[in-house]
């Protein structure tokens, strides 16, 4: 590795993780490159096809203060301090997200990836967009990318791939010895639809509350947008009954949502134009490693770890993922090699265990938030944290609003939710207990006691 010459960095994807790790990169002195197959997203008008927005909770916060933007951003963010849900009769409850009202923000991705990218280049990253990666020969660390009708190669010190779900760098790792790949899509599909402002340009609905309709088998979900509208997101099944294969026309869908969500009809004037313009796109969780080949090479965000969306952490976990990155790199610029190594063992438990809690926030969401024992149990655990915020942090408040790796947290998540099954097989009311028995939940943690013992 050179000593007087600054590292050469080349990143793949100029997506969220791409164009704030060039941030954090450029910050400590490398020289860094991005390759993005699309265009400068800053021409376009609106994000093509993808989640309008997205929720940021406090580990991406930290990413972007460790970047110097977190202010910037927060002027573009919107508290959400809760779920709202909404049950069949039109009827709302918030159930907040945490006992000591903290919230998760809705930003827009187009937004949000905009200010990073030219908070980048203000710094001196260099972005090449419409290059499309094609290929990379992982002896040489030279990536191929295709533009203007020609190949241009382009060697480095470090190769990072954050050019998502179907990672170019990826594909190549894929032909290596002994690397291990899975890909995993659920049988639900997603499709966004938008509640625009109503008539007096205000929100339709609460803007301060992530809104859910959750129906059992599949949901709809709606945050609020900066211009007063509400970006929605149907999540169903491709097949059955009740899924995307059944909505073939604008009756169907009428019909639909008058059974399903009769309260979103009266705010989307457009629904049925909506539903056939809007393209229905799949869920995958994808789980690989190595995720260098020789340690000139890394691969973050989704193109390391793709998960479904369900706990609001795939760009949370891709920004974490560039913060604990450039912080393991600090001052060992010598040791690359060492560090990708060590990164990617201490990082890869954190990446699976946030692939399984997402999958298992789906059910919670879909479910159980409209099921009376859940949100007792909730309650019940409210109450334990309020008493004894040192021993018992709810699992969603460990996920979203702490830095406790991914792993630790599902792993406890475990302890708590088997201690929980026996508390609700004793009382079914939060009411029903006092100061003692929340004594007694405590002292389970340490397998001090039974439930009613
Ligand atoms: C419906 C939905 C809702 C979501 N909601 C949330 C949420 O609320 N909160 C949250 O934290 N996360 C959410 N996520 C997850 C989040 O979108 C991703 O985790 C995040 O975008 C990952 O960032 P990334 O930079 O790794 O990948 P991406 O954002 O996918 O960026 C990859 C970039 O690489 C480029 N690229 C790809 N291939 C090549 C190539 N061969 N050559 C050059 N460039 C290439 C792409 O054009 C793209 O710009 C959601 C995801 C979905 C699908």
């Amino acid at each position: 590795m050179h000593t007087n010459q600054p590292t050469s960095v080349n990143i793949l994807g100029a997506g969220l993780a791409g164009s704030l790790l060039s941030l954090l990169l450029t910050k400590q002195g490398y020289q860094v490159s991005v390759y993005e197959k699309r265009d400068d997203p800053r021409n376009a008008q609106i994000a093509e096809g993808r989640s309008i927005n997205l929720a940021l909770s406090l580990r991406g916060w930290e990413a972007l203060r460790k970047a110097g933007i977190e202010e910037v951003i927060r002027k573009q963010a919107i508290p959400m301090k809760g779920r709202m849900i909404h049950n069949l009769e039109g009827e709302t409850h918030l159930q907040p997200y945490s006992a000591d009202d903290k919230s998760i923000y809705s930003v827009s991705r187009a937004a949000l990836n905009n200010i990073l990218i030219s908070q980048s280049e203000e710094k001196g990253v260099t972005f090449n967009f419409n290059h499309l990666c094609e290929e990379i020969d992982l002896a040489k660390n030279e990536a191929s990318f295709r533009f203007s009708g020609e190949t241009k190669r382009m060697p480095s010190d470090l190769l990072i791939g954050t050019d998502g779900a179907f990672s170019a760098l990826r594909s190549a790792l894929q032909k290596t010895p002994r690397f291990n790949y899975s890909q995993h899509y659920i049988a639900h599909g997603y499709k966004e639809l938008s509640i625009p402002p109503t008539s007096e340009g205000e929100f339709a609905m609460e803007p301060n509350a992530l809104h859910i309709w959750p129906r059992g088998g599949y949901m709809l979900i709606a945050l609020p947008n900066m211009d007063k509208s509400f970006t929605c997101t149907l999540f169903l099944p491709y097949e059955g009954e009740r899924s995307f294969a059944a909505l073939q026309n604008k009756q169907q869908v009428r019909i639909f949502f008058e059974n399903n969500f009769p309260d979103t009809l009266p705010l989307m004037p457009d629904l049925e134009e909506m539903f056939f313009q809007n393209p229905t796109s799949d869920l995958v969780t994808i789980r690989c490693y190595p995720w260098t080949y020789n340690g000139k090479q890394l691969l973050l965000g989704d193109a390391a770890h793709a998960i479904v969306p369900f706990y609001g952490q795939g760009m949370n976990a891709a920004f974490e993922d560039c913060r604990l990155f450039t912080e393991m790199l600090y001052g060992k610029t010598d040791d690359l090699a060492e560090v990708i190594f060590q990164f990617q063992k201490s990082r890869k438990p954190d990446a699976d265990a946030i692939a399984e809690l997402a999958l298992q926030n789906f059910i919670e969401m879909r479910d159980l938030v409209a099921d009376e024992t859940f949100v007792e149990r909730k309650k019940i655990e409210k109450e334990l944290f309020l008493r004894y915020p040192e021993q018992w942090t709810p699992l969603y408040n460990m996920v979203t609003f702490s830095h406790r790796p991914y792993a630790e947290a599902l792993s406890m998540g475990k302890k708590q939710d088997a201690i929980m099954q026996q508390v609700m097989q004793q009382y079914s009311k939060a009411s029903a207990l006092g100061g003692e028995d929340y004594a007694k939940i405590i002292a389970m943690l340490d397998g001090k006691q039974e439930a009613g013992d």
